[in-house]
């Protein structure tokens, strides 16, 4: 990290061509950069389609757990972005199941799961076989005697994500493993993100309020396998093959995709873009710029929106 001088606001044509070709590589965030819940932000899919005219390359990357990456294909698809393939897209869900590897937790083994069906979707597409997660067993009602509250002693390993069923049966079922045989069984975390935003100007709890509960209840850290966490970035790297150096981030969330960018040295310092169409606001971002707790926080460039960036390319 070399800088911090402030943040360049994208506001012209010129402006807006120029972190196009200073960049090879398209890092992009979804919630609140691509959609808005179920609804597609306008411009977007114009603007993918004139990054890959420019022969750029692009990839998803984001901290919700919910869906598999196959059924984001089907988001993109849904939402008319045709193209888009399993391997372009990182959710924490895949990142949690690359660090199962990474710990040498072979394919076979047992998997407990807090979270949403797009953890145990990939967990199943590399052979581990999940427990607890949708069990409908879990949607009751507090029961001291319901039979998941009993350990099965072959479970390796526990992973925390965001869920919509965030009861009492799945937090006292997840505990239970958390703590056996004296909190041995490694913690994985999605992501430590706050809350993301919701339809109809709802902004609604992310998986960090889910993983952080566990964590304060079981008295244990967790390997926080999302963004900001360089783990993440170190994966995707890995797997894409491409340079720090020529990438770039755009996020919505400074806490998480523009700290994720820096620390992980995209564009050397230099590779991140803040758009103001989610979680973080201009009043946010001036704060930080103000009084900066952590350099990483602060973007390189930030603008409106995707809908404005694509409208600035166009401009001339
Ligand atoms: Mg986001």
């Amino acid at each position: 990290m070399t800088r911090k001088s402030n943040p360049i606001y994208v506001d012209s044509h010129e402006e807006a061509l120029r972190v196009v070709t200073s960049f090879d590589n398209f890092l992009l965030d979804c919630d609140g950069v691509i959609w808005l819940a179920e609804t597609l932000i306008e411009g977007v899919a114009q603007f993918l389609q004139q990054l890959q005219l420019h022969k750029k390359h692009i990839a998803f990357v984001t901290n919700n757990s919910s869906k598999s990456r196959r059924a984001y294909v089907e988001k993109f698809n849904s939402l008319g972005i045709h193209g888009v393939t399993k391997e372009q897209i990182y959710t924490t869900g895949y990142s949690a199941v690359l660090e199962l590897k990474k710990m040498d937790i072979e394919s076979g083994s047992k998997v407990w799961v807090l979270g949403d069906s797009g953890i145990e979707d990939e967990l199943v597409d590399e052979g581990y076989i999940p427990l607890g997660g949708s069990n409908p067993l879990l949607d009751q009602s507090w029961n001291p005697k319901n039979p998941l509250l009993k350990v099965d002693p072959e479970v390796r390993a526990v992973v925390a994500g965001s869920t919509n069923d965030f009861n009492f049966m799945r937090i006292a079922t997840t505990l239970q493993y958390l703590l056996y045989d004296g909190g041995k069984l490694p913690f994985i975390g999605t992501n430590g993100d706050r809350n993301y935003p919701g339809p109809d100007g709802l902004t609604l709890p992310a998986g960090g309020s889910m993983v952080e509960y566990m964590s304060f209840c079981s008295g244990r850290p967790y390997i926080d396998v999302g963004k900001p966490s360089k783990t993440f970035a170190d994966v995707i790297f890995y797997d894409t093959g491409f340079d720090r150096a020529k990438s770039i981030m755009i996020g919505d969330t400074l806490f998480s995709d523009i700290k994720f960018a820096n620390d992980a040295g995209m564009g050397n310092g230099h590779g991140s873009m803040l758009v103001l169409s989610g979680v973080s606001t201009v009043d946010e971002l001036k704060r930080v710029i103000s009084s900066p707790t952590d350099q990483a926080l602060i973007p390189q460039f930030y603008t409106d929106s995707l809908t404005k960036f694509y409208k600035l390319i166009h401009s001339d």
